[in-house]
């Protein structure tokens, strides 16, 4: 079964609109597709309707931002109620957090002598929330790098001149909102962070201390021997094994629908809402 368990609209940093994105994973032969746009579930209705008359299955989704010691940690939320007070409550928060962000950047920017960085960010977002892409759009759209990932180690990493820190809330909580929302919190791309071995691992204790059920083993962005560390740590934690694209649209590597495969021996996560 083709499955695609994370993937962006541009309700986050995606470049599709939801009712395009289901299109696609149905010409992409896409059977299941989640819906995981960052710190919101704004797009869901759009994708619900478009799923209705296509042979796509929907699940609902999101992919929340959390503070791990200094990390920031993506967890994702699986099969969802997206009208939980409790969830929308948080979603708020971190929307809110972002907005503030956004600003500081652009004063960041134009001290250093960009200005209008902020206002194009909002721009490029239209409808949905501000992600540090937008700001990376306008970047390269402006000449001052010549792509997203210049964008990102001049300017909008940790430690470079535009970077702001926030203080997503904790993976407890982030966990704790998705399970009384009904849904399955998921640790995204384990192998994107900058952890050593032994902080893995206590991440892993931790996220499945707070009621974390799964873990992304075949995420778009990791290797072959990632894939297979990220499936024996599935095993040893007793998580369930995720897979998706993190597709954000025509313009990124990631193809909609396309990621490594699970290994036979994991417990394919979709078994628990399909
Ligand atoms: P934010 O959630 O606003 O902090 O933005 C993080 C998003 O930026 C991630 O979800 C990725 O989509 C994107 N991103 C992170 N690093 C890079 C990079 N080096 N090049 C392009 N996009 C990136
Ligand atoms: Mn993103
Ligand atoms: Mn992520
Ligand atoms: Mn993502």
């Amino acid at each position: 079964m083709i499955c695609d368990l994370h993937a962006h609209s541009y309700y986050s940093d995606g470049e599709l609109a939801p009712t395009d994105l289901v299109a696609l994973a149905e010409q992409r032969g896409v059977e299941v597709l989640a819906l995981t746009d960052h710190d919101s579930v704004d797009g869901i209705p759009e994708a619900q309707a478009a799923a209705r008359d296509s042979r796509v299955r929907l699940i609902v989704g999101t992919e929340i931002s959390a503070m791990w010691f200094n990390h920031d940690i993506h967890i994702v939320g699986l099969n969802i109620d997206p009208e939980h007070p409790i969830l929308i409550d948080g979603l708020k928060r971190h929307q809110a957090m972002r907005e503030q962000r956004a600003q500081k950047m652009g004063e960041l920017f134009i001290k250093q002598g960009i200005p209008g960085a902020y206002e194009a960010a909002r721009d490029y977002a239209q409808q949905g929330l501000i992600a540090r892409p937008h700001f990376a759009r306008f970047l390269v759209e402006q000449g001052h790098v010549k792509d997203m990932g210049t964008a990102f180690r001049k300017f909008l990493r940790r430690g470079k001149p535009c970077y702001v820190p926030t203080q997503w809330c904790s993976v407890t909580d982030v966990v704790d909102w998705i399970k009384q929302a009904g849904g399955i919190a998921v640790l995204a791309h384990p192998a994107r962070y900058k952890l050593t071995k032994t902080q893995l691992q206590h991440l892993l204790r931790d996220f499945v201390g707070a009621g974390g059920q799964g873990i992304e083993v075949a995420a778009s962005s990791h290797t072959a021997q990632d894939v297979l560390t990220m499936a024996r740590y599935s095993k040893e934690y007793e998580l369930l094994a995720s897979q998706g694209s993190d597709y954000h649209g025509p313009s990124s590597h990631a193809q909609l629908g396309l990621m490594p495969q699970l290994p036979n021996d994991c417990q394919p996560i979709w078994r628990a809402f399909l």
